[in-house]
């Protein structure tokens, strides 16, 4: 198990011990930061040590997880997704080489995944009863999921709106589903609430410090994976900002033990639509302000991010930047990824490209750099706006003429 020496508070500084409490400060009510005793990590995570692990789960990086590795986790393999070398999307999007990190293709389709293992190891560990989540849809259906590989029971909080494919998804997977009638930012509030009123567990990767723990393996893994070929910069799309952070605090850790020699630059991209963090970072702010959220890309549909704090800090930390990706190119960006790379992601998991589009056009991102992208959920999960953004055919009869003439046609 990783060992944990403490945690500290983002807000106000106060120290506490790992005690089980998997909440926000109890002092002030601000989100804590988990520290780590990096001695140990460096001696068993040598390049040598992990070359030789067969385990392929995130629990590769148990000495820097909060969840001990002979304990209960779902069986289900989160971890170890394959990051492509793409040419051709490096030229469609300009920039000297283009890497695809397809996280879509973990076993509920989604980033998500790294936060629910931990989540859910955390809450079996801790005789929970009930795990609660509020959610634009994928931290949802990751916690279902993950839930139901483990018999936990999963209480759901989206707004109505959610796509169908993450609606039928939760509901698949037997989770107890309220559908909101309220945007994100409200049902996120009401959950909060909900849980306070009836103890259950906090999946919010925004109140319990533990789950950006989880996500963090996807630096970890970015670290590994690339090792000695590092890209100059990593961009990922961002909604409350705990994915963001939790991918560069694991490729920082991976820095501090020495596994690698340099932490890229974070590009963090949010939909026009919803972008208070791009407005506060650009402002040199440490704090956000909630603004009305108007993006197709649901899953980055916030306007009122919970985990500003760590999302401000670990773009500025790395030297990075955040850029604004609109609707129109996101939705560009659908099939253009697909198309380049073979990666059908969702709208939100396309924006990190569309943001390094945006990059490349204002000067931040040089034509000669070398970007990787993390695609952050899988096409399927919203197949109506996959729909939007391609030419549907008119249905023909099974007729050769028919093929013919639109051969000609196309030619
Ligand atoms: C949740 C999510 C994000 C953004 O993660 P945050 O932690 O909210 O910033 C991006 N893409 C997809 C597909 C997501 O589900
Ligand atoms: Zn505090």
């Amino acid at each position: 198990m990783g060992t944990v020496t403490h945690l500290e508070c983002l807000a106000c500084g106060a120290r506490s011990e790992p005690d089980g409490h998997d909440g926000a400060c109890v002092v002030c009510g601000g989100i804590r930061d988990v520290f780590y005793d990096l001695d140990a990590a460096r001696e068993a995570l040598t390049r040598d040590a992990l070359a030789a692990n067969p385990d392929r789960t995130v629990l590769r990086y148990a000495p820097l997880l909060p969840i001990d590795p002979e304990g209960r986790v779902t069986p289900l393999a989160v971890g170890s997704s394959p990051i492509y070398d793409s040419p051709r999307a490096a030229a469609a999007v300009g920039v000297g080489r283009l890497l695809v990190k397809d996280d879509g293709s973990l076993p509920t389709g989604s980033f998500k995944d790294r936060a629910s293992y931990v989540g859910v190891a955390r809450a079996l560990a801790a005789g929970a009863d009930v795990v609660a989540a509020a959610s634009t849809g994928n931290a949802a259906t990751s916690v279902a999921g993950l839930g139901a590989s483990v018999g936990l029971p999963i209480h759901i909080f989206v707004p109505a709106t959610a796509p169908e494919g993450k609606v039928a998804q939760l509901l698949t997977y037997g989770a107890r589903v309220f559908l909101i009638e309220a945007d994100y930012d409200a049902t996120y509030d009401f959950c909060q609430e909900a849980v306070a009123k009836f103890g259950w567990y906090n999946r919010s990767a925004a109140v319990n410090p533990y789950l950006v723990e989880g996500k963090k393996t996807c630096g970890h893994e970015i670290a590994e994976q690339l090792l000695d070929d590092l890209p100059d910069w990593v961009a990922m799309s961002v909604g409350d900002g705990c994915s963001i952070a939790g991918t560069h605090k694991g490729l920082a850790e991976m820095h501090a033990i020495g596994l690698i020699d340099r932490v890229p630059k974070m590009l963090g991209v949010q939909a026009a639509g919803a972008a208070p963090l791009t407005k506060a970072f650009d402002a040199g702010a440490e704090s956000v302000e909630r603004m009305v959220a108007n993006t197709f890309a649901d899953s980055i549909n916030v306007g009122m991010p919970r985990n500003p704090t760590k999302a401000l800090r670990a773009v500025r930390a790395s030297g990075g930047r955040y850029v604004n990706a609109t609707d129109d190119r996101i939705r560009a960006w659908i099939p253009k990824l697909a198309r380049n790379t073979g990666v059908f992601g969702e709208p939100a998991a396309v924006t990190a490209i569309a943001g390094v589009e945006e990059a490349v056009a204002a000067g931040i991102i040089g034509p000669d750099e070398s970007v990787l992208v993390v695609v952050s959920g899988n096409g399927l999960k919203d197949v109506r706006s996959a729909m939007s953004a391609v030419d549907v055919p008119k249905p023909i009869p099974p007729k050769l003429s028919e093929v013919e003439r639109r051969l000609e046609a196309e030619a």
